[in-house]
Protein backbone atom coordinates (compact mmCIF):
# COMPACT_ATOMS: atom_id res chain seq x y z
CA UNK A 1 0.00 0.00 0.00
CA UNK A 2 1.61 3.61 -0.89
CA UNK A 3 2.18 5.81 1.98
CA UNK A 4 -0.30 8.84 2.16
CA UNK A 5 0.86 12.05 0.71
CA UNK A 6 1.90 14.57 3.03
CA UNK A 7 -0.12 17.80 3.50
CA UNK A 8 0.95 20.70 2.67
CA UNK A 9 -1.38 22.68 0.40
CA UNK A 10 -4.62 23.73 1.80
CA UNK A 11 -7.48 24.55 0.16
CA UNK A 12 -10.51 26.55 1.06
CA UNK A 13 -13.61 26.63 -0.21
CA UNK A 14 -16.21 29.61 0.80
CA UNK A 15 -15.16 33.11 1.92
CA UNK A 16 -18.24 33.24 4.70
CA UNK A 17 -17.08 33.43 8.62
CA UNK A 18 -16.38 29.80 8.49
CA UNK A 19 -14.20 30.31 5.90
CA UNK A 20 -11.79 33.06 7.16
CA UNK A 21 -11.90 31.83 10.79
CA UNK A 22 -10.46 28.39 9.66
CA UNK A 23 -7.99 30.49 7.11
CA UNK A 24 -7.23 32.82 10.12
CA UNK A 25 -6.42 30.16 12.77
CA UNK A 26 -4.52 27.96 10.14
CA UNK A 27 -2.30 30.83 9.28
CA UNK A 28 -1.83 32.01 12.61
CA UNK A 29 -0.79 28.68 13.98
CA UNK A 30 0.99 27.37 11.29
CA UNK A 31 2.45 30.28 9.08
CA UNK A 32 4.89 29.55 6.54
CA UNK A 33 4.52 25.84 7.24
CA UNK A 34 1.54 25.39 5.01
CA UNK A 35 0.41 27.12 1.85
CA UNK A 36 -3.25 28.40 2.44
CA UNK A 37 -5.64 29.27 -0.66
CA UNK A 38 -9.11 31.08 -0.13
CA UNK A 39 -11.51 30.70 -2.73
CA UNK A 40 -14.40 32.68 -2.37
CA UNK A 41 -16.91 33.57 -4.96
CA UNK A 42 -17.52 37.38 -4.02
CA UNK A 43 -20.90 37.69 -6.52
CA UNK A 44 -22.80 34.52 -4.46
CA UNK A 45 -22.22 36.47 -1.30
CA UNK A 46 -22.72 35.01 1.86
CA UNK A 47 -25.25 33.65 4.12
CA UNK A 48 -24.97 37.04 5.39
CA UNK A 49 -26.65 36.86 9.25
CA UNK A 50 -25.02 35.58 12.39
CA UNK A 51 -23.97 38.38 14.60
CA UNK A 52 -25.07 37.06 17.92
CA UNK A 53 -21.48 34.51 20.14
CA UNK A 54 -20.98 32.94 23.29
CA UNK A 55 -18.05 33.73 25.91
CA UNK A 56 -15.37 31.13 23.74
CA UNK A 57 -15.48 34.22 20.96
CA UNK A 58 -12.60 35.84 23.22
CA UNK A 59 -10.87 32.66 23.57
CA UNK A 60 -10.85 32.53 19.84
CA UNK A 61 -9.96 36.79 19.24
CA UNK A 62 -7.42 35.95 21.95
CA UNK A 63 -5.85 33.48 20.21
CA UNK A 64 -5.66 35.09 16.76
CA UNK A 65 -4.10 37.92 19.16
CA UNK A 66 -6.88 40.74 18.11
CA UNK A 67 -6.72 43.49 20.32
CA UNK A 68 -10.66 43.95 21.60
CA UNK A 69 -10.91 47.89 21.46
CA UNK A 70 -10.15 47.70 17.67
CA UNK A 71 -11.77 44.52 17.39
CA UNK A 72 -15.46 46.06 18.80
CA UNK A 73 -15.11 49.45 16.86
CA UNK A 74 -14.18 47.57 13.31
CA UNK A 75 -17.12 45.19 13.65
CA UNK A 76 -19.57 47.99 15.58
CA UNK A 77 -19.87 45.23 18.25
CA UNK A 78 -21.93 45.20 21.10
CA UNK A 79 -21.31 43.54 24.46
CA UNK A 80 -23.60 40.77 25.01
CA UNK A 81 -24.37 39.03 28.73
CA UNK A 82 -27.07 36.95 27.71
CA UNK A 83 -30.23 35.85 26.02
CA UNK A 84 -33.16 37.29 27.47
CA UNK A 85 -36.23 34.57 26.64
CA UNK A 86 -39.72 35.94 26.76
CA UNK A 87 -42.90 33.17 26.55
CA UNK A 88 -40.53 29.85 26.14
CA UNK A 89 -42.08 28.54 29.22
CA UNK A 90 -45.10 29.73 29.45
CA UNK A 91 -46.88 32.13 27.08
CA UNK A 92 -46.30 35.53 29.94
CA UNK A 93 -42.20 33.82 31.28
CA UNK A 94 -39.33 35.69 30.78
CA UNK A 95 -36.26 34.95 32.12
CA UNK A 96 -32.60 35.31 31.29
CA UNK A 97 -29.39 32.65 30.37
CA UNK A 98 -27.06 34.95 31.41
CA UNK A 99 -22.85 33.93 30.73
CA UNK A 100 -21.74 34.10 34.25
CA UNK A 101 -22.20 32.35 37.50
CA UNK A 102 -25.23 32.25 39.41
CA UNK A 103 -24.30 32.64 43.38
CA UNK A 104 -21.19 31.56 44.54
CA UNK A 105 -20.33 27.36 44.43
CA UNK A 106 -19.46 25.89 48.10
CA UNK A 107 -16.10 24.27 47.75
CA UNK A 108 -18.21 20.35 47.78
CA UNK A 109 -21.59 21.34 46.52
CA UNK A 110 -22.96 23.84 44.05
CA UNK A 111 -24.47 27.06 45.19
CA UNK A 112 -28.15 26.37 43.92
CA UNK A 113 -28.61 23.59 46.45
CA UNK A 114 -28.44 26.13 48.80
CA UNK A 115 -31.03 28.32 46.97
CA UNK A 116 -33.59 25.43 46.29
CA UNK A 117 -33.34 24.86 50.42
CA UNK A 118 -33.94 28.31 50.89
CA UNK A 119 -37.04 28.08 48.42
CA UNK A 120 -37.96 25.17 50.34
CA UNK A 121 -38.26 26.84 53.14
CA UNK A 122 -40.28 29.83 52.03
CA UNK A 123 -37.02 32.53 51.16
CA UNK A 124 -34.16 32.39 48.57
CA UNK A 125 -36.35 36.01 46.62
CA UNK A 126 -35.25 34.90 42.42
CA UNK A 127 -32.62 32.76 41.42
CA UNK A 128 -31.57 35.82 39.44
CA UNK A 129 -31.02 37.89 42.28
CA UNK A 130 -27.53 35.87 42.76
CA UNK A 131 -26.44 36.70 39.07
CA UNK A 132 -24.21 40.08 38.48
CA UNK A 133 -24.65 39.21 34.57
CA UNK A 134 -28.43 39.88 35.27
CA UNK A 135 -28.24 42.66 36.87
CA UNK A 136 -25.86 44.71 35.10
CA UNK A 137 -28.04 43.47 31.98
CA UNK A 138 -31.29 44.58 33.36
CA UNK A 139 -29.96 47.91 34.27
CA UNK A 140 -28.52 48.63 31.23
CA UNK A 141 -24.69 48.42 32.46
CA UNK A 142 -21.46 47.25 31.37
CA UNK A 143 -17.88 46.82 32.24
CA UNK A 144 -15.13 44.06 31.93
CA UNK A 145 -15.01 42.52 35.46
CA UNK A 146 -11.53 40.98 36.75
CA UNK A 147 -12.39 37.63 38.52
CA UNK A 148 -13.10 38.14 42.47
CA UNK A 149 -13.04 35.68 45.28
CA UNK A 150 -16.69 36.74 46.71
CA UNK A 151 -17.93 38.14 43.34
CA UNK A 152 -20.59 35.65 41.15
CA UNK A 153 -18.58 35.06 37.97
CA UNK A 154 -18.68 37.89 35.74
CA UNK A 155 -18.87 37.22 31.59
CA UNK A 156 -19.74 38.26 28.36
CA UNK A 157 -19.52 37.64 24.55
CA UNK A 158 -20.41 40.13 21.47
CA UNK A 159 -23.15 41.08 18.50
CA UNK A 160 -21.20 42.08 15.99
CA UNK A 161 -21.50 42.24 12.14
CA UNK A 162 -20.58 39.31 10.54
CA UNK A 163 -19.59 40.48 7.26
CA UNK A 164 -17.58 43.15 8.82
CA UNK A 165 -16.00 40.18 10.87
CA UNK A 166 -14.73 38.59 7.93
CA UNK A 167 -13.80 41.11 6.69
CA UNK A 168 -11.52 41.84 9.51
CA UNK A 169 -10.07 38.05 9.29
CA UNK A 170 -9.47 38.48 5.68
CA UNK A 171 -7.30 41.40 6.03
CA UNK A 172 -5.61 39.93 9.04
CA UNK A 173 -4.98 36.68 6.96
CA UNK A 174 -3.75 38.27 3.48
CA UNK A 175 -1.50 40.18 5.95
CA UNK A 176 0.08 36.47 6.94
CA UNK A 177 0.25 34.82 3.48
CA UNK A 178 -2.83 33.60 3.06
CA UNK A 179 -4.00 33.83 -0.72
CA UNK A 180 -7.03 34.33 -2.28
CA UNK A 181 -8.79 33.77 -5.72
CA UNK A 182 -11.98 35.47 -6.36
CA UNK A 183 -13.90 32.64 -9.11
CA UNK A 184 -16.78 30.69 -8.85
CA UNK A 185 -15.92 26.46 -8.44
CA UNK A 186 -18.19 24.66 -11.41
CA UNK A 187 -16.78 21.17 -10.60
CA UNK A 188 -14.54 18.49 -8.47
CA UNK A 189 -12.36 16.48 -9.74
CA UNK A 190 -11.80 13.51 -7.77
CA UNK A 191 -8.91 10.79 -8.26
CA UNK A 192 -10.15 7.79 -9.67
CA UNK A 193 -8.30 5.28 -7.11
CA UNK A 194 -8.23 7.17 -4.07
CA UNK A 195 -11.44 9.08 -4.03
CA UNK A 196 -9.89 11.64 -2.72
CA UNK A 197 -10.98 15.35 -3.99
CA UNK A 198 -7.81 16.49 -7.13
CA UNK A 199 -8.63 19.72 -7.80
CA UNK A 200 -11.48 22.38 -8.06
CA UNK A 201 -12.36 23.62 -11.56
CA UNK A 202 -12.97 26.81 -11.90
CA UNK A 203 -15.46 28.62 -14.21
CA UNK A 204 -12.26 29.83 -16.22
CA UNK A 205 -11.59 26.47 -16.80
CA UNK A 206 -8.59 27.29 -14.26
CA UNK A 207 -7.98 24.43 -11.91
CA UNK A 208 -6.72 24.63 -8.00
CA UNK A 209 -5.10 21.26 -6.43
CA UNK A 210 -4.46 20.89 -3.36
CA UNK A 211 -3.68 18.38 -0.33
CA UNK A 212 -6.25 19.04 1.85
CA UNK A 213 -9.77 21.11 1.18
CA UNK A 214 -11.92 22.56 3.78
CA UNK A 215 -15.57 22.74 2.56
CA UNK A 216 -16.81 26.16 4.04
CA UNK A 217 -19.14 26.72 1.23
CA UNK A 218 -22.49 26.97 3.28
CA UNK A 219 -25.49 25.57 2.58
CA UNK A 220 -24.04 24.55 -0.92
CA UNK A 221 -22.03 22.01 1.25
CA UNK A 222 -19.77 21.56 -2.58
CA UNK A 223 -16.90 19.21 -1.66
CA UNK A 224 -18.51 17.21 1.17
CA UNK A 225 -21.90 16.24 -0.27
CA UNK A 226 -21.86 17.12 -3.96
CA UNK A 227 -18.79 15.32 -4.92
CA UNK A 228 -18.40 12.51 -2.02
CA UNK A 229 -22.05 12.19 -0.93
CA UNK A 230 -21.37 12.15 2.79
CA UNK A 231 -25.14 12.03 4.33
CA UNK A 232 -26.55 14.04 6.77
CA UNK A 233 -28.77 12.91 10.04
CA UNK A 234 -31.74 15.24 10.34
CA UNK A 235 -32.84 16.79 13.75
CA UNK A 236 -35.86 18.09 12.19
CA UNK A 237 -38.21 15.49 14.42
CA UNK A 238 -36.73 16.89 17.54
CA UNK A 239 -36.00 20.72 15.88
CA UNK A 240 -38.93 21.40 13.34
CA UNK A 241 -38.21 25.03 12.78
CA UNK A 242 -36.81 24.96 9.32
CA UNK A 243 -37.04 28.65 7.78
CA UNK A 244 -36.05 32.00 8.71
CA UNK A 245 -36.60 35.70 8.24
CA UNK A 246 -33.75 38.11 8.50
CA UNK A 247 -33.48 41.97 8.21
CA UNK A 248 -32.15 45.16 10.01
CA UNK A 249 -33.99 48.05 11.68
CA UNK A 250 -32.37 51.11 12.91
CA UNK A 251 -30.97 51.06 16.55
CA UNK A 252 -33.91 52.99 18.51
CA UNK A 253 -32.17 54.37 21.77
CA UNK A 254 -29.06 52.75 23.35
CA UNK A 255 -28.11 49.11 22.67
CA UNK A 256 -29.02 46.50 25.22
CA UNK A 257 -26.44 44.41 26.45
CA UNK A 258 -28.43 41.14 25.66
CA UNK A 259 -30.14 39.54 22.46
CA UNK A 260 -33.86 39.26 22.91
CA UNK A 261 -35.02 36.09 21.59
CA UNK A 262 -39.50 35.87 22.03
CA UNK A 263 -41.50 32.59 21.22
CA UNK A 264 -44.20 33.14 18.75
CA UNK A 265 -46.95 30.47 17.50
CA UNK A 266 -44.67 29.09 14.78
CA UNK A 267 -40.99 29.71 16.29
CA UNK A 268 -39.22 32.98 17.69
CA UNK A 269 -38.17 35.82 16.79
CA UNK A 270 -34.44 37.41 17.66
CA UNK A 271 -33.45 41.38 18.52
CA UNK A 272 -29.64 41.33 17.70
CA UNK A 273 -28.39 44.87 18.96
CA UNK A 274 -25.51 46.02 17.26
CA UNK A 275 -24.06 49.94 17.95
CA UNK A 276 -25.19 51.17 14.75
CA UNK A 277 -28.35 49.07 14.35
CA UNK A 278 -30.73 46.19 15.35
CA UNK A 279 -30.51 43.33 13.72
CA UNK A 280 -33.67 41.49 13.36
CA UNK A 281 -34.79 37.69 12.69
CA UNK A 282 -37.71 35.07 12.80
CA UNK A 283 -36.87 31.28 12.47
CA UNK A 284 -39.96 29.59 12.36
CA UNK A 285 -41.45 26.18 11.14
CA UNK A 286 -42.79 25.66 7.67
CA UNK A 287 -45.23 23.05 8.94
CA UNK A 288 -46.78 25.85 11.19
CA UNK A 289 -46.76 29.02 8.99
CA UNK A 290 -46.40 29.51 5.02
CA UNK A 291 -44.18 32.75 4.58
CA UNK A 292 -46.91 35.20 3.72
CA UNK A 293 -47.59 34.51 7.63
CA UNK A 294 -44.56 34.55 8.82
CA UNK A 295 -43.47 37.90 7.32
CA UNK A 296 -46.88 39.51 8.78
CA UNK A 297 -45.53 37.64 11.97
CA UNK A 298 -41.97 38.94 11.70
CA UNK A 299 -42.74 42.74 10.37
CA UNK A 300 -45.22 43.22 13.04
CA UNK A 301 -42.53 42.55 15.87
CA UNK A 302 -39.80 44.89 14.49
CA UNK A 303 -39.48 47.88 16.68
CA UNK A 304 -39.17 50.20 12.89
CA UNK A 305 -38.65 49.80 9.05
CA UNK A 306 -36.82 47.66 8.00
CA UNK A 307 -33.32 49.48 6.21
CA UNK A 308 -32.75 45.97 4.47
CA UNK A 309 -34.87 43.59 2.39
CA UNK A 310 -36.19 41.17 3.52
CA UNK A 311 -33.49 37.67 3.68
CA UNK A 312 -35.83 34.42 3.60
CA UNK A 313 -33.43 31.25 4.10
CA UNK A 314 -34.28 27.91 4.40
CA UNK A 315 -32.11 24.89 6.54
CA UNK A 316 -31.86 21.57 7.75
CA UNK A 317 -31.56 21.11 11.39
CA UNK A 318 -28.66 18.51 11.28
CA UNK A 319 -25.31 17.48 11.16
CA UNK A 320 -22.65 16.05 8.64
CA UNK A 321 -22.49 12.24 9.27
CA UNK A 322 -19.07 12.27 8.71
CA UNK A 323 -17.73 16.32 8.84
CA UNK A 324 -13.95 14.61 7.49
CA UNK A 325 -14.34 12.52 5.01
CA UNK A 326 -10.86 11.61 3.14
CA UNK A 327 -9.13 14.82 2.41
CA UNK A 328 -12.25 17.13 2.49
CA UNK A 329 -13.43 18.33 6.28
CA UNK A 330 -16.62 20.32 6.26
CA UNK A 331 -16.41 23.63 8.55
CA UNK A 332 -19.30 25.83 9.13
CA UNK A 333 -22.76 25.05 7.57
CA UNK A 334 -21.40 22.61 5.31
CA UNK A 335 -20.87 20.56 7.86
CA UNK A 336 -24.29 20.80 10.15
CA UNK A 337 -26.52 23.41 11.27
CA UNK A 338 -28.36 23.97 14.47
CA UNK A 339 -30.90 26.92 14.55
CA UNK A 340 -29.71 30.25 16.43
CA UNK A 341 -31.30 30.15 19.49
CA UNK A 342 -28.39 30.05 21.50
CA UNK A 343 -25.91 31.70 18.66
CA UNK A 344 -23.83 28.54 18.52
CA UNK A 345 -22.11 28.43 14.95
CA UNK A 346 -19.68 30.41 15.19
CA UNK A 347 -18.20 28.37 18.45
CA UNK A 348 -18.80 25.03 16.24
CA UNK A 349 -16.61 26.70 13.59
CA UNK A 350 -14.32 27.66 16.26
CA UNK A 351 -13.44 24.13 17.97
CA UNK A 352 -13.80 22.46 14.63
CA UNK A 353 -10.55 24.41 13.39
CA UNK A 354 -8.82 23.48 17.11
CA UNK A 355 -9.91 20.01 16.50
CA UNK A 356 -8.26 20.10 13.17
CA UNK A 357 -5.19 22.04 14.04
CA UNK A 358 -4.60 19.17 16.77
CA UNK A 359 -4.52 16.50 14.49
CA UNK A 360 -3.49 18.34 11.29
CA UNK A 361 -2.59 15.86 8.45
CA UNK A 362 1.15 16.80 8.27
CA UNK A 363 2.06 13.02 7.37
CA UNK A 364 -0.82 12.27 5.12
CA UNK A 365 -4.20 12.14 6.02
CA UNK A 366 -4.96 9.02 8.58
CA UNK A 367 -8.20 7.45 9.40
CA UNK A 368 -7.76 7.25 12.99
CA UNK A 369 -7.40 11.32 13.12
CA UNK A 370 -10.20 10.94 10.99
CA UNK A 371 -11.89 8.86 13.33
CA UNK A 372 -10.99 10.55 16.24
CA UNK A 373 -11.89 14.13 14.63
CA UNK A 374 -15.31 13.11 13.09
CA UNK A 375 -16.62 11.21 16.64
CA UNK A 376 -15.35 14.52 19.15
CA UNK A 377 -17.28 16.61 16.64
CA UNK A 378 -20.55 14.75 16.47
CA UNK A 379 -20.38 14.25 19.99
CA UNK A 380 -19.80 18.22 20.36
CA UNK A 381 -22.85 18.44 18.01
CA UNK A 382 -24.97 16.57 20.30
CA UNK A 383 -24.58 17.95 23.55
CA UNK A 384 -25.73 21.69 21.91
CA UNK A 385 -28.26 19.98 20.47
CA UNK A 386 -29.91 18.51 23.18
CA UNK A 387 -29.23 22.15 25.23
CA UNK A 388 -31.79 23.55 22.38
CA UNK A 389 -34.32 20.94 22.32
CA UNK A 390 -34.55 21.68 26.04
CA UNK A 391 -35.59 25.20 25.71
CA UNK A 392 -38.30 23.84 22.79
CA UNK A 393 -39.36 20.92 25.19
CA UNK A 394 -39.91 22.38 28.20
CA UNK A 395 -42.72 24.75 27.61
CA UNK A 396 -46.35 25.12 28.18
CA UNK A 397 -47.57 26.71 25.77
CA UNK A 398 -50.85 25.84 24.09
CA UNK A 399 -51.11 28.17 21.14
CA UNK A 400 -49.75 25.94 18.45
CA UNK A 401 -49.38 22.02 17.21
CA UNK A 402 -45.68 22.88 17.40
CA UNK A 403 -45.23 23.64 20.96
CA UNK A 404 -47.51 21.04 21.88
CA UNK A 405 -45.46 18.61 19.92
CA UNK A 406 -42.32 19.72 21.18
CA UNK A 407 -43.63 19.38 25.03
CA UNK A 408 -45.21 15.87 23.81
CA UNK A 409 -42.01 14.58 21.65
CA UNK A 410 -39.74 11.46 22.44
CA UNK A 411 -36.22 13.18 23.61
CA UNK A 412 -32.75 12.06 22.74
CA UNK A 413 -31.91 9.54 25.81
CA UNK A 414 -28.67 11.98 27.04
CA UNK A 415 -31.59 14.53 27.35
CA UNK A 416 -33.69 12.49 29.35
CA UNK A 417 -31.33 11.75 31.62
CA UNK A 418 -30.48 15.11 32.19
CA UNK A 419 -33.78 16.80 32.83
CA UNK A 420 -34.53 13.69 34.86
CA UNK A 421 -31.78 13.72 36.88
CA UNK A 422 -32.97 17.22 37.57
CA UNK A 423 -36.03 16.78 38.15
CA UNK A 424 -35.62 13.89 41.14
CA UNK A 425 -32.71 15.22 42.47
CA UNK A 426 -31.59 18.49 41.54
CA UNK A 427 -28.35 17.91 40.20
CA UNK A 428 -26.87 19.16 37.14
CA UNK A 429 -24.81 16.86 34.70
CA UNK A 430 -22.08 18.26 33.26
CA UNK A 431 -20.29 16.30 30.66
CA UNK A 432 -16.36 17.19 30.02
CA UNK A 433 -15.94 19.75 28.27
CA UNK A 434 -19.88 20.69 27.37
CA UNK A 435 -20.16 24.45 25.99
CA UNK A 436 -23.35 24.95 28.21
CA UNK A 437 -22.20 24.25 31.98
CA UNK A 438 -24.29 23.83 35.51
CA UNK A 439 -25.52 27.52 35.72
CA UNK A 440 -26.65 27.72 31.74
CA UNK A 441 -28.69 24.45 32.42
CA UNK A 442 -29.76 25.91 35.71
CA UNK A 443 -31.24 29.02 34.26
CA UNK A 444 -32.77 26.73 31.65
CA UNK A 445 -34.68 24.78 34.16
CA UNK A 446 -35.26 27.41 36.14
CA UNK A 447 -36.62 29.66 33.90
CA UNK A 448 -38.94 27.36 31.92
CA UNK A 449 -40.77 26.13 34.95
CA UNK A 450 -38.69 23.05 35.84
CA UNK A 451 -38.59 22.42 39.70
CA UNK A 452 -36.76 19.60 41.32
CA UNK A 453 -38.34 17.50 44.21
CA UNK A 454 -34.83 18.09 46.05
CA UNK A 455 -31.76 19.14 46.79
CA UNK A 456 -28.48 18.23 48.35
CA UNK A 457 -28.21 17.43 51.59
CA UNK A 458 -24.84 19.34 52.38
CA UNK A 459 -27.32 22.24 51.66
CA UNK A 460 -29.48 20.93 55.20
CA UNK A 461 -26.29 21.41 57.15
CA UNK A 462 -26.09 25.33 57.40
CA UNK A 463 -28.76 26.60 60.29
CA UNK A 464 -30.94 28.83 58.93
CA UNK A 465 -28.54 32.11 59.89
CA UNK A 466 -25.70 30.73 58.38
CA UNK A 467 -28.23 29.70 54.92
CA UNK A 468 -29.49 33.72 55.79
CA UNK A 469 -25.75 35.09 55.61
CA UNK A 470 -24.50 33.36 52.77
CA UNK A 471 -27.37 34.54 50.47
CA UNK A 472 -27.50 37.99 51.68
CA UNK A 473 -23.94 38.20 51.39
CA UNK A 474 -24.00 37.18 47.55
CA UNK A 475 -26.51 39.51 47.15
CA UNK A 476 -24.84 42.36 48.71
CA UNK A 477 -21.87 42.01 47.38
CA UNK A 478 -23.60 42.22 43.89
CA UNK A 479 -24.65 45.70 44.54
CA UNK A 480 -21.13 47.52 45.13
CA UNK A 481 -19.87 46.86 41.27
CA UNK A 482 -22.94 47.05 39.94
CA UNK A 483 -23.66 50.76 41.09
CA UNK A 484 -19.95 51.68 39.85
CA UNK A 485 -20.64 50.33 36.54
CA UNK A 486 -21.10 52.64 33.57
CA UNK A 487 -24.14 52.05 31.40
CA UNK A 488 -23.04 49.98 28.27
CA UNK A 489 -23.96 52.81 25.81
CA UNK A 490 -21.62 55.17 28.04
CA UNK A 491 -18.58 52.02 28.24
CA UNK A 492 -18.73 51.73 24.24
CA UNK A 493 -18.70 55.60 24.33
CA UNK A 494 -15.70 55.16 26.08
CA UNK A 495 -14.03 52.46 24.01
CA UNK A 496 -14.49 54.52 20.90
CA UNK A 497 -12.93 57.71 22.30
CA UNK A 498 -9.08 58.37 21.27
CA UNK A 499 -6.63 56.91 24.21
C1 LIG B 1 -31.03 32.31 10.36
C2 LIG B 1 -29.62 32.13 10.84
C3 LIG B 1 -29.17 32.85 11.93
C4 LIG B 1 -27.87 32.66 12.41
N1 LIG B 1 -27.46 33.32 13.53
C5 LIG B 1 -26.24 33.03 14.05
C6 LIG B 1 -25.80 33.65 15.25
O1 LIG B 1 -26.46 34.50 15.81
N2 LIG B 1 -24.59 33.29 15.74
C7 LIG B 1 -23.80 32.35 15.12
O2 LIG B 1 -22.73 32.02 15.64
N3 LIG B 1 -24.19 31.81 13.96
C8 LIG B 1 -25.37 32.10 13.42
N4 LIG B 1 -25.75 31.53 12.25
C9 LIG B 1 -24.82 30.67 11.54
C10 LIG B 1 -23.82 31.52 10.80
O3 LIG B 1 -24.48 32.38 9.91
C11 LIG B 1 -22.86 30.63 10.03
O4 LIG B 1 -22.41 29.58 10.83
C12 LIG B 1 -21.65 31.41 9.63
O5 LIG B 1 -22.03 32.55 8.97
C13 LIG B 1 -20.77 30.58 8.75
O6 LIG B 1 -21.35 30.43 7.48
P1 LIG B 1 -20.49 29.76 6.37
O7 LIG B 1 -19.22 30.53 6.24
O8 LIG B 1 -20.40 28.31 6.63
O9 LIG B 1 -21.39 29.91 5.06
P2 LIG B 1 -21.66 31.20 4.12
O10 LIG B 1 -21.68 32.47 4.88
O11 LIG B 1 -22.88 30.86 3.33
O12 LIG B 1 -20.41 31.25 3.15
C14 LIG B 1 -20.28 30.32 2.07
C15 LIG B 1 -19.14 30.79 1.18
O13 LIG B 1 -18.93 29.81 0.16
C16 LIG B 1 -18.85 30.49 -1.07
N5 LIG B 1 -19.27 29.57 -2.14
C17 LIG B 1 -20.34 28.77 -2.16
N6 LIG B 1 -20.40 28.13 -3.34
C18 LIG B 1 -19.32 28.53 -4.06
C19 LIG B 1 -18.83 28.23 -5.36
N7 LIG B 1 -19.46 27.38 -6.18
N8 LIG B 1 -17.71 28.83 -5.76
C20 LIG B 1 -17.05 29.71 -4.97
N9 LIG B 1 -17.48 30.03 -3.73
C21 LIG B 1 -18.60 29.44 -3.29
C22 LIG B 1 -19.78 31.67 -0.92
O14 LIG B 1 -19.53 32.66 -1.88
C23 LIG B 1 -19.40 32.11 0.48
O15 LIG B 1 -18.22 32.87 0.45
C24 LIG B 1 -27.02 31.74 11.75
C25 LIG B 1 -27.47 31.06 10.61
C26 LIG B 1 -28.75 31.24 10.16
C27 LIG B 1 -29.21 30.47 8.95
Amino acid sequence: MSEPAPVRKVVVLGGGTAGWITAAMLVREFGAALDIQLVESRALGTIGVGEATVPTIKTLNNGLGLDEKAFIGRVNATFKLGIQFEGWGAEDSCYMHTFGAIGQDRPFCPFHHFFLRARAEGGGGDLWDYSLNYQAAKQGRFAPMRPHPELPRFDYAYHFDAALYAELLRDYSLERGVRTLDALVKDVALDPETGFVRHLVLDSGDTVEGDLFIDCSGFRALLIEKALEVGYTDWDHWLPCDRAIAAQTPLAGEPRPYTRSIAKAGGWQWQIPLQHRMGNGLVYSSGTWDEDEATRVFTEGLEGEPTTKLNHIRFRVGVRQQPWCRNVVAIGLSGGFLEPLESTSIHLVHTAVLRLIWCFPFQGVSDWEIGEFNRQTLHEWGQVRDFIIAHYHLNTRQDSELWRHCASMDLPDSLVHKIGLYRETGKILRECEELFGNPSWLQLFEGQGLRPRQFHPIAAALSPEELAGMLDGIRSTIAKPLAAMPSHGDFLRMLASPG
